[in-house]
C-alpha cells in the first residue's frame, strides 16, 4: 500500500473529512516541514463543562452494561484499527513527525490494549476473604468509578490515550480526552474511529468517548471538574506539579506518568554488540523524545573507550530525515523551541568542559523548515545537574565507573525513575540490580534497553515519574472503585474485635 503522506488524503482514505473539527486558530503544524496542516477552535470553558456533564450521563448508562458486553466494544474497535492501521500511522507520523514505522508500531500498541482489554473483560475480580466471624462473608467488589479525564503529550498522540481509555471502557467508565494541543487531529480522528464501532456495536451511549480541544488552560479545568474522579495525565514533571495538587483538594485520583531519566548500566561482562543496538535504538529512536528515551550510559571504565568508538562510529551511520522515508531512522524535533532546549544543554555541557559529539542541525532539502538535529553523545564527568535534567531530545550523557555499587548510586542518583536496564552475563549484577537496593525505576530490564514496553506489563515510574501506572498487569485498578462487602448469613450479631455490646 502506497504511504499517505498529506491530511487530505488520509482523510479520505479513512472518509473523514476536515469538517470533523470547527476552523479556529488553535494552529497544527506538521514537524517535518513546519507548514500549517489544520487550524482548529479550541474548546470554550462553557462546551468543556458541557462535555463533562454529557460524559456523567454516559457514565450512568455504560456502567450497568455487563462487562463483558464492553469488552466486545472494544473488539470492535481493535478490528476498525487493523483496518486503519497504515493510515492512522501515516497521520501519527503527519502530525509529531516520528518515523513510519514507529507510527505503525504506535497503532499496534493501540491494538494491542485493545485485545488485553477484551480479555480483562471477564476478569475484573475481586477477593473473597475469611471474615473472623462465624456465619459471615467477606467480599471484594470492583465497580466504574465514573468519567476518567485523561490528558496526554505529543509524543506518543494515540496510543497512550488507548492505554487509558481501553482500561476506563472496559471498567465501565465514559472518557474525557485532552490531548496535546501540538496533536489534536489524530485525537479527533481515534474518537472518530471509536464512535464507528460504537454504532456497529449499537448500544454504547452517544457521550461516551469525548475529545476536548485547548491547551494547559483546557487542561486544568479538567483537572478541577469534581465531575471527574480519576485523572489519567501524561506529560512533562512540570505539569504533573501543577497537576497533582489541584486533584488532591479534591480528593480525586491522579494517574500521572511524567518525565524520565532512564540510564543503562554497561557492565564489563556485557555482550557489547547487543549493548550498541539497544544503546543506538533507545537513545535516537523517535528523536530522542520517548518518555523511556535512554539519557544516561553508565559505562565500566575497562569497556569505556571501546564503546564509546562504536558508539560513535555507529551514530554517523543514522539516517535523518523525512520521517516517511524508509532509510531514515530520526525525523524531525517537534518544534524548534525543541531544538534550542537540545542546543542550551548541549552548550551547558561544552562550559562544563565535557567533550560533546554530534548535536548540529542537519538541513533536509525541501523541509528546511523542519527542526532536524544530528543526536548527540556527551561524555560527562559528573552527573550534575544538567545530566540529572530530561531535555527532550536525543542526548545521550555518558559517564564512567569503577565498581558496580558506584554504578548503582549513579543509576538512582536522579530526581526521575521511569525505565532503567543493565547489561551485564552477570547473573549476581543481574540480579542485584532487580533487588530492593537496585534500580529505583518502575520498570528494570536485563539485556534490554529502557524503551519499547509491551503492553502486557504495568508502566509507570516512580519519583519525579508520578507513580502512576498503566497498561497491562493489574493496572485496571486504578480505573474502578473496591468494595469491600460483608454478608451475615446467620442469627447471630457477633461484632468484629470480640467487642461485646449487648443491650
Ligand atoms: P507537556 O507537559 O508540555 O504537555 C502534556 C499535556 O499536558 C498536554 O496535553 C498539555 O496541554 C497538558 N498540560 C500542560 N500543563 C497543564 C496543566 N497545568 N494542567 C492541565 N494540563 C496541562 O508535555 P509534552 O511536551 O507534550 O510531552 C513531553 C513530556 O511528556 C516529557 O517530559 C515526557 O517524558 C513526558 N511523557 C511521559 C510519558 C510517561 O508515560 N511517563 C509518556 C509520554 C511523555
Amino acid at each position: 500500500m502506497e504511504k499517505l503522506t498529506n491530511l487530505n488524503s488520509i482523510l479520505d482514505a479513512l472518509d473523514l473529512s476536515p469538517q470533523l473539527w470547527a476552523a479556529g486558530d488553535l494552529e497544527v503544524r506538521t514537524p517535518i516541514d513546519g507548514s500549517l496542516i489544520a487550524a482548529l477552535k479550541p474548546d470554550s470553558p462553557a462546551q468543556v463543562g458541557d462535555k463533562m456533564a454529557r460524559a456523567r450521563q454516559a457514565f450512568g448508562a455504560w456502567r450497568m452494561l455487563p462487562a463483558p458486553w464492553r469488552g466486545e466494544l472494544l473488539r470492535l474497535f481493535a478490528a476498525e484499527l487493523r483496518a486503519h492501521k497504515q493510515t492512522l500511522g501515516a497521520l501519527v507520523t503527519l502530525e509529531c513527525g516520528k518515523i513510519y514505522q514507529e507510527g505503525l508500531g504506535e497503532v499496534q500498541e493501540m491494538i494491542d490494549i485493545c485485545d488485553f482489554a477484551v480479555g480483562l473483560s471477564r476478569q475484573l475480580y475481586g477477593l473473597t476473604l475469611p471474615s473472623e466471624r462465624p456465619g459471615h462473608k467477606m467480599a471484594e467488589y470492583w465497580h466504574p468509578i465514573g468519567p476518567v479525564g485523561v490528558i496526554s503529550a505529543f509524543n506518543f498522540p494515540v496510543a497512550v490515550w488507548a492505554w487509558n481509555a481501553a482500561l476506563a471502557i472496559v471498567c465501565g467508565d465514559s472518557v474525557v480526552w485532552k490531548p496535546s494541543e501540538k496533536t489534536p487531529v489524530s485525537a479527533l480522528v481515534c474518537v472518530e474511529l471509536f464512535k464507528r464501532s460504537m454504532k456497529s456495536f449499537g448500544a454504547a451511549p452517544a457521550d461516551l468517548m469525548q475529545v476536548i480541544i485547548g491547551d494547559a488552560a483546557t487542561g486544568q479545568q479538567l483537572v478541577t471538574d469534581p465531575r471527574v474522579p480519576v485523572i489519567s495525565a501524561t506529560g512533562s514533571t512540570r505539569m504533573g506539579r501543577a497537576v497533582a495538587p489541584l486533584v488532591a483538594a479534591r480528593f480525586g485520583r491522579c494517574i500521572l506518568e511524567l518525565g524520565g531519566n532512564n540510564a543503562m548500566i554497561v557492565t564489563p561482562s556485557a555482550d557489547l554488540e547487543l549493548a550498541l543496538r539497544a544503546i543506538v535504538f533507545a537513545a535516537v529512536g523517535t528523536a530522542g523524545q520517548r518518555c523511556t528515551t535512554l539519557r544516561r550510559l553508565i559505562v565500566h571504565e575497562s569497556i569505556y573507550h571501546d564503546l564509546i568508538t562504536k558508539l560513535k562510529r555507529a551514530y554517523k551511520q543514522i539516517r535523518i530525515g523525512n520521517p516517511f522515508a524508509d532509510e531514515v531512522l530520526i525525523g524531525p524535533l517537534i518544534d524548534s523551541n525543541a531544538g534550542a532546549l537540545m542546543d542550551a544543554a548541549l552548550t551547558g555541557a561544552a562550559q562544563s568542559g565535557y567533550q560533546v559529539h554530534g548535536g548540529s542541525r542537519v538541513e533536509v532539502a525541501g523541509l528546511e523548515a523542519g527542526c532536524y538535529v544530528r543526536p548527540a553523545i556527551v561524555e560527562a564527568r559528573h552527573q550534575d545537574d544538567l545530566v540529572r535534567t530530561e531535555t527532550f531530545a536525543p542526548i545521550l550523557y555518558v559517564l564512567s565507573y569503577k565498581d558496580f555499587d558506584e554504578a548503582l548510586a549513579l543509576h538512582n542518583d536522579v530526581p526521575q525513575g521511569l525505565s532503567s536496564c543493565i547489561f551485564t552475563r552477570d547473573l549476581l549484577e543481574a540480579e542485584i540490580f532487580l533487588s530492593a537496593r537496585g534500580s529505583d525505576c518502575g520498570i528494570a530490564n536485563i539485556n534490554i534497553g529502557p524503551s519499547g514496553a509491551e503492553i502486557g506489563g504495568a508502566f509507570g515510574g516512580e519519583k519525579d515519574t508520578g507513580g502512576g501506572r498503566e497498561s497491562g498487569s493489574d493496572a485496571w485498578k486504578g480505573y474502578m472503585r473496591r468494595v469491600t462487602a460483608t454478608t451475615n448469613y446467620s442469627h447471630e450479631l457477633p461484632l468484629a474485635q470480640g467487642i461485646r455490646f449487648d443491650l
